[in-house]
């Protein structure tokens, strides 16, 4: 199980589109006060146990399949997404 490093989600934070995936990410700062788009629908983020919203969230440099688009530096071997929760169709 790789480690997947988690950013904490800015309380009231906008939800945003990813125009590269679709996925929904709030914008949030690294350790460094940079901003990073975290990914609040990753099986990775976890939610506040008073709130149930998305507390904290990993990057979505890190789970976006078009993370190559995004970034400049290229991207080590990201492993597959899974979708085995998500079967449709008969
Ligand atoms: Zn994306």
């Amino acid at each position: 199980m790789a480690e997947v490093k988690l950013y904490p989600v800015p309380p009231g934070a906008r939800v945003a589109t990813c125009k590269s995936c679709g996925s929904r990410f709030v914008w949030g700062k690294t350790d460094s006060g940079k901003s990073v788009p975290l990914s609040i629908d990753s099986p990775h983020a976890e939610p506040s146990p008073e709130t149930g919203d998305i507390c904290m969230a990993p990057s979505h440099f890190t789970d976006c399949p078009q993370a190559s688009s995004h970034s400049k530096k290229p991207t080590p071997a990201a492993p597959p997404p899974e979708t085995g929760d998500e079967k449709k169709g008969t």
